[in-house]
């Protein structure tokens, strides 16, 4: 941030020099709608330049991907390794394989988790990466080459203490499989060069809970922070995937009672609440990639399928947005609040539109930002990377501990950076606040770098 300049002025910078990239625009926006008023405050990051610099990535490299269907026909994907920043930690975040996989959506993910793996307290850098490929409706044997053929090109710019990637949307435990293996293959080390690995191989327990249990031990904290619990409570989740599958889970846990899940087909809405073993089916269900959440009508009913729709509409007390990028928007929000939504909890990165983020805010319920609740996931991976490391396995219940102390050591970091009087605490700013701020002084330490 150069001396005196204005938040729209440095917004003119970042989309006249990343043209098209509406994802990133609205990332680095909702960011520096908190940092640019505190770079303003401490002139010694404006001096050095820090926002700008941490809004530019170290390097984007885009490559090709190709592959043999189980036809023997070819086809042509692209592949990113988006480096952002390594500031204080080997580049890290997840891989996403889906058709709307582009450079914007990858770089709004990667300066996203920059500051989200501050958050962890961890030593983590940020990074994405990902191609536009998409596994519905693919054979194992299709989606095992694809990712093969993906890591032949990666291999090269990854590495324990260069960029560990790990898990996104279309990636779970079988894909880092079929990656860790090509990639072992093709350096013939075996190092923690992936996360979410399987147990066999170096993986960590808790690997795939961690980051839908760790929305919902945020909301937790922000509902204690007002003397209030989740007991009781109906939950309005998006998604039925890795994240809202766990944080469902969560909720029960806590005593609340899930009632919708989704995915882009539509949503399910089961008003008695989707018990341990209706999500234990929906987990079984949806490891065919290309099942859809509808199957779940007929197997309980009770329970109605709104196809197209998104569950937002439901009544609920708390809601946890656990899908895609902006699945929850200005009206989505206006409903959620008419209905008495009391707190939001972004299992995903930026399910809500900055105008959603506004509505919540004004009407001063709780909302934590997918940076701060999301992170539990990046949070496990860094464990597992310092097991890695070390070459040991820590058991459960240690992992459990180190999890929830995680979770409440970014809740009050975002309390800290983020109080706005009258006892209402803004998350978001907290977040950007706190995350920003160990990044820049490390940046701050290199020199001009
Ligand atoms: P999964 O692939 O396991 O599940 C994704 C879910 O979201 C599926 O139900 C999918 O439906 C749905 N979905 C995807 N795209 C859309 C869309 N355009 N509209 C509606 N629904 C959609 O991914 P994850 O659960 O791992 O990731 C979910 C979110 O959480 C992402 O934003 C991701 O970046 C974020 N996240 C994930 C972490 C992790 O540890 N996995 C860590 C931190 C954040 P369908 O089956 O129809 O595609």
């Amino acid at each position: 941030m150069a001396d005196g300049m204005s938040l729209s002025g440095f917004m003119d910078w970042i989309v006249d020099r990343n043209p098209g990239e509406t994802e990133f625009h609205q990332a680095v926006y909702e960011v520096a709608r908190n940092v640019v008023p505190f770079v303003q405050e401490y002139p010694v990051y404006a001096k050095i330049r820090v926002l700008e610099r941490m809004a530019e990535p170290d390097r984007v490299i885009s490559f090709r991907v190709v592959w043999a269907d189980d036809s023997n026909e070819l086809h042509v994907n692209r592949g990113y390794c988006v480096q952002f920043n390594n500031s204080i930690g080997p580049y890290k975040g997840g891989i996403r394989f889906h058709p709307s996989v582009n450079q914007s959506v990858l770089k709004f993910l990667g300066f996203e988790q920059t500051l989200k793996n501050s958050l962890t307290g961890l030593p983590m850098g940020g990074g994405k990466g990902g191609a536009d490929f998409d596994p519905k409706g693919r054979s194992q044997h299709e989606i095992m080459k694809f990712c093969q053929s993906f890591m032949t090109e990666l291999y090269r710019h990854i590495g324990a203490t260069i960029d560990v990637p790990a898990g996104d949307i279309g990636v779970g435990a079988r894909e880092i499989g079929y990656m860790f293996g090509q990639y072992k293959r093709l350096t013939n080390a075996f190092e923690g060069v992936l996360t979410g690995k399987g147990l066999e191989y170096g993986g960590s327990l808790l690997r795939p809970e961690a980051t839908g249990y760790g929305a919902v031990y945020f909301l937790e904290d922000m509902l204690g922070h007002r003397g209030d619990a989740i007991d009781g409570k109906r939950a309005a989740i998006s998604g039925s995937g890795n994240v809202a599958c766990h944080a469902a889970e969560a909720i029960l846990q806590h005593g609340g009672r899930p009632v919708t899940l989704s995915d882009s087909s539509g949503f399910v809405h089961d008003p008695a609440g989707i018990t341990q073993e209706k999500l234990d089916w929906v987990k079984e269900h949806k490891k065919q990639r290309g099942n859809r959440i509808s199957a779940y009508v007929d197997q309980f009913p009770g329970a109605e399928f709104r196809s197209g729709a998104r569950p937002w509409g439901v009544p609920c007390e708390v809601a946890l947005p656990c899908a895609t990028q902006n699945e929850l928007l200005a009206d989505d929000a206006g409903q959620l609040l008419q209905n008495g939504c009391i707190a939001v909890s972004e299992g995903a990165n930026m399910p809500c539109t900055a105008e959603a983020v506004d509505a919540f805010q004004e009407a001063r319920i709780c909302f934590a930002p997918g940076k701060a609740s999301n992170a539990g996931g990046v949070a496990m991976s860094g464990l597992e990377m310092s097991q890695n490391a070390a070459r040991l396995y820590r058991d459960e219940n240690d992992l459990a501990g180190a999890l929830r102390t995680i979770m409440r050591d970014i809740h009050a970091a975002c309390v800290r950076h983020g109080e706005a009087g009258g006892g209402y605490v803004d998350y978001v700013k907290g977040a950007n606040i706190a995350g920003f701020k160990k990044v820049a002084d490390a940046m701050l330490a290199f020199g001009v770098v």
